[in-house]
């Protein structure tokens, strides 16, 4: 009988894993770990659903999880050293840093009597093998989807995980201890537990509700941040809880616009991979080069102000205040709130990206910072630079009875529809007559947006004019 570590990484489920099926179909002994690696510094908001999504691991797993911490190459030698291991598996990764800490391992194993076998079922595809013809990376999403993904039938592994043969080990107990001492919990983030529900059954969950409620008016619906048409699960799809195959098999054979269109979601998560996997520095360098010559400015207060949602710009706001307080934005409000911060303050894009990966449950190192990149329009394929969302027109547009806006921003509660999307442009009588003191009760707009939209673009021509 051979002993086999699992080593679980972005692929915290037991259902439709490669590494699973592969023990199960050679009868390996397992050892399942996950090593938590400080080095990695992920945002707050990832590290409480970590936490819950181990915790629930564990749970499928029988309590058989062993939970680490330290430097993963170290903590494996260990593991194998004291479990006469004969086997290390994983699913990969693919950022530089993850890949280049993979090489590492398999390099102490290579003369030895271990073997390091990897996998990929994170993605629908192994990023290495969706080139273009003349075998270069795509830069574009349309050709990317129609070549590799269009029509693609998802099969599924199919194995009974009640049959996972467990090692003996005592690191086991060590679970709770170590969670609690690795991911501890700020005051903020236990709001997050009204929202989600970590783990593959909350996972399956998503999925099942979406089916039935949320895909039908999806391609429309996905828009309105004031209703509820899109899944909600990216933060599960992001830690893995649940096969990115068997979600987009769930729409497989529906052949409608709506199904089309959310496939073509999940394919954009594989884009953001196949340009993070091609182009690692897309992490924290333009992609266009010609952007490290932007006269971007760095204004604290403004920032801070966009932080807090207190921008005075109640759609920006209301976003930016659903992200504290659930974990969560959603994504027509997302590119709303960027354009903001890119174009009309003028601020890196990076200082977005880390905002969001701080707190997102969903924080994704290649989504996160390819949309961020989609959005300055510093990417490939990305929205232009010169192309700036009028914050008070997507409003008036995708929430039109200010619904969303009311949720998240308290203090506009009172306000009727038609004033809402920016009390700024009426009278302070009026705004009274609704228990509104605009520089009291909310901010004033901190920048004026046809002043912001033509400075950016005077700063875009200049960039443009450039040699
Ligand atoms: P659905 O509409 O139900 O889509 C289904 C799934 O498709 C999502 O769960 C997600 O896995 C994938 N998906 C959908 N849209 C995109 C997209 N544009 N790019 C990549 N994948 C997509 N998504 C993340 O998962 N992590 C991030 O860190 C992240 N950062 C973002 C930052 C910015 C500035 C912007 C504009 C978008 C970002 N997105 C990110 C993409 C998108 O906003 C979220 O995936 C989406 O809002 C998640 O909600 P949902 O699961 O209900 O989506």
């Amino acid at each position: 009988m051979v002993n086999s570590i699992i080593w679980f990484r972005n692929d915290l489920r037991i259902n439709d894993n490669a590494v699973i099926n592969y023990c199960l179909k050679n009868k390996r002994k397992v050892l399942p770990v996950y090593i938590y690696d400080p080095s990695t510094s992920l945002g707050s908001a990832s590290k409480w659903w970590l936490k819950r999504s181990l915790i629930s691991l564990n749970n499928s797993l029988k309590g058989n999880l062993i939970v680490i911490e330290g430097e993963p190459s170290k903590m494996l030698l260990d593991l194998v050293n004291k479990n006469s291991i004969k086997e290390i598996l994983w699913n990969e990764r693919y950022s530089k840093y993850d890949r280049s800490q993979d090489n590492e391992i398999i390099n102490i194993y290579k003369n030895k009597e271990v073997n390091c076998i990897t996998f990929h079922s994170c993605l629908l595809k192994n990023p290495q093998k969706t080139l273009k013809k003349d075998a270069t990376p795509f830069k574009v999403y349309t050709p990317f989807y129609k070549q590799q993904y269009q029509g693609i039938a998802y099969e599924l592994f199919n194995y009974n995980t009640d049959e996972i043969d467990y090692i003996d080990c005592d690191d086991k107990k060590q679970i709770l201890k170590i969670l609690d001492m690795t991911l501890r919990t700020e005051k903020w983030q236990e709001k997050l537990q009204d929202e989600w529900s970590p783990g593959e059954a909350g996972a399956q969950e998503k999925l099942k509700v979406f089916l039935s409620n949320g895909l039908n008016g999806y391609s429309e619906g996905r828009n309105r941040p004031d209703k509820q048409h899109t899944s909600m699960l990216s933060p599960h799809i992001r830690f893995g809880e649940i096969s990115i195959r068997e979600v987009a098999k769930a729409v497989e054979n529906k052949n409608t616009e709506d199904a089309e269109i959310f496939y073509k979601e999940l394919v954009w998560r594989e884009f953001s991979y196949h340009l993070l996997y091609h182009f690692p520095h897309l992490v924290d360098k333009n992609l266009q080069k010609k952007f490290d010559k932007f006269k971007w400015l760095d204004n604290k207060d403004h920032l801070e102000s966009w932080q807090k949602g207190m921008t005075g710009y109640p759609i920006i706001d209301a976003g930016m205040r659903q992200l504290y307080q659930t974990g969560y934005m959603h994504n027509r409000v997302r590119m709303i709130v960027g354009s903001f911060l890119v174009k009309n303050l003028m601020l890196h894009w990076s200082h977005g990206q880390k905002w969001f990966w701080d707190t997102l449950v969903d924080a994704d190192i290649a989504s996160n910072s390819a949309s961020w990149q989609w959005v300055a329009g510093t990417g490939a394929d990305a929205a232009p630079y010169f192309r700036i969302f009028n914050p008070i027109t997507q409003s008036k547009k995708f929430d039109p009875d200010g619904v969303y806006i009311k949720k998240y921003v308290h203090e506009l509660k009172n306000i009727p529809n038609n004033i809402i999307h920016m009390p700024s442009d009426y009278d302070i009588e009026t705004l009274k007559n609704y228990g509104l003191i605009l520089g009291e009760d909310y901010p004033f707009p901190i920048v004026d947006l046809s002043i912001t939209r033509n400075r950016a673009l005077s700063a875009f021509k200049e960039l443009s004019a450039e040699k």
